[in-house]
């Protein structure tokens, strides 16, 4: 076995990692690291999903990091030119050097004594053990299982003499013209698929059980062209990027202020995109706006495609699958030759890596996020979580920057290690997530807590976490050093 060292080690060299990687070589040069990546590619998200479309759901203002411009002039960017710029920061940054490929990591032990953590990976293609020790660990390891998505147990499944298809498994040649393909699930995921699968040909139907929020943008920014114009490119990049952040914070405040008002803007909307389709039922939710995931059409995409007759909505639930489709539970059959289910992701915390303080089991569902970057009780150990109402992105620069400032006071008063610590006694627990989304509730017992008041609480907005991560006193009576 060999035994490497250095100050920090980053696990995944997905958007977190090459971003948190990339900080550490502008903010703390000195500092030693290798970034260990389970996959053979770096990318995580935007280079494992292959479906038709991929694209995000962010603008790309707010999606791309804060030192790293974004200049193409689509806002909301396909999944090829998403991986470029992640590309990009990480030669731009001398990133790729650092990246230790198919070096899954399977557990990690903190020696309280001595101050450092070691770290073990298994060759994801030799199964070769190697050991790591570091001092600090960034947990970039995003937030699902990327051998396999989610797919729930439907009854007579394997009677479907069809394809069935998850969109995480997408095959590399897929022919759908004039195929009959039925898409399972009103998520991001199946918006994007929809119209993009109509437009190669495909009947396409998308069958849910419930509605979503669907909402049509302008895939151009009219006033990012004019800022683009006006200033140079970086003060424009970042007024457009408050722009964009300014607008979301609204956004979702008027969501939650108004949800009545906000659910009637938001679903005439859909009418104006749909034409003759009804969109009752099939586009009021029973839930209130950003209580879910939002999905955004850009374009009006997929509004256009049910407009034009290409692709179709069918709200039901599933009875069973049948040799050439699926019997719905109101009696009817939906044809299909091709089954995809865009049924969602399995969660996993923490890459599923073992965690052990002291050679001893660390529950973490028994431990607090402080600040939403760090567990209590686990020293020198930083987790990456973006938001769930705006982009991931500006969760973790801001983590970033939080981390250097914590490593730079280290370095100031000759300690090595930080530690959260619990030190109210009235703290309660609330779950992590606040969006109730199947994902998530599945998967709620894996996770740690957030509590019921700073900074322990998660406010999932831009502002306050700017004023707490970067402009508050790193020093706080519930860190201890040492
Ligand atoms: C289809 C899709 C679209 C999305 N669109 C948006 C969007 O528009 N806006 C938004 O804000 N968010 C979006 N998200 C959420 C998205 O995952 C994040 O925005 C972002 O890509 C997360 O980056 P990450 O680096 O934290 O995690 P990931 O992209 O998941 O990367 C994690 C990396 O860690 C590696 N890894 C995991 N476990 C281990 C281990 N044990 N050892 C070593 N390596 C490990 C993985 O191989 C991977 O490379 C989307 C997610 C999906 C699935």
């Amino acid at each position: 076995m060999n035994t490497t060292h250095t100050d920090c080690i980053i696990i995944g060299a997905g958007l977190s990692g090459i971003g948190a990687a990339c900080h550490l070589s502008r903010k703390n040069p000195d500092k030693t690291y290798v970034i260990l990546e389970a996959r053979a590619e770096l990318g995580g998200t935007w280079s494992l999903f292959k479906y038709p479309g991929i694209r995000s759901d962010s603008d790309m203002y707010t999606f791309g990091y804060s030192f790293k411009t974004w200049e193409d002039q689509k806002t909301f960017a396909d999944g090829p030119s998403i991986l470029k710029y992640l590309n990009e920061a990480a030669d731009e940054y001398q990133v790729r050097d650092h990246i230790r490929y198919q070096q899954s990591a399977v557990s990690y032990n903190f020696d309280t004594k001595e101050k450092l953590w070691t770290v073990t990976t298994v060759n994801s293609s030799t199964a070769e053990q190697t050991v790591y020790t570091c001092q600090f660990i960034f947990s970039c390891s995003g937030y699902y299982n990327y051998s396999k998505g989610y797919t729930p147990k439907f009854k007579d499944q394997s009677h479907f003499e069809g394809q069935i298809i998850h969109p995480q498994q997408w095959p590399d040649k897929l022919a759908v013209a004039n195929k009959k393909v039925v898409v399972i699930g009103s998520g991001a995921t199946a918006v994007t698929i929809v119209p993009e699968l109509a437009t190669e040909g495909a009947q396409v139907v998308m069958l849910q059980r419930s509605p979503t929020y669907i909402a049509a943008l302008p895939n151009k920014d009219k006033i990012a062209d004019r800022l683009k114009h006006l200033f140079p490119k970086k003060i424009a990049y970042r007024l457009i990027r408050y722009k964009n952040i300014f607008y979301s914070i609204i956004f979702f405040n008027l969501c939650k202020l108004f949800p009545e008002a906000m659910k009637n803007f938001i679903i005439n909307g859909a009418k104006k995109g749909l034409g003759d389709f009804p969109v009752d039922p099939h586009f009021i939710p029973n839930y209130n706006p950003w209580e879910q995931r939002f999905c955004i059409a850009p374009n009006g995409d997929f509004f256009r495609a049910i407009r034009k007759g290409k692709a179709t909505v069918v709200t039901d639930h599933i009875d069973r699958f049948l040799p050439n489709g699926i019997l719905l539970k109101s009696g009817e059959t939906l044809a299909a030759d091709i089954i995809i289910t865009a049924t969602g992701l399995n969660l996993v915390a923490f890459g599923g890596v073992k965690i052990q303080l002291d050679s001893k089991p660390f529950d973490v569902s028994k431990s607090f996020v402080y600040k939403g970057l760090m567990l209590s009780d686990l020293p020198n150990f930083f987790i990456f979580v973006g938001y769930t109402n705006a982009s991931w992105t500006l969760k973790s620069d801001l983590t970033s920057e939080y981390i250097s400032r914590v490593l730079k006071y280290l370095d100031k008063h000759n300690y090595k290690a930080v530690e959260a610590k619990v030190i109210e006694t009235d703290l309660k627990p609330v779950p992590l997530l606040n969006l109730n989304s199947g994902y998530i509730n599945r998967s709620a017992n894996m996770l740690p807590s957030q509590g019921n008041k700073a900074p322990w609480r998660i406010y999932q907005n831009y502002v306050l976490d700017y004023k707490m991560l970067r402009l508050d006193s790193v020093k706080d009576k519930r860190l201890k050093f040492f």
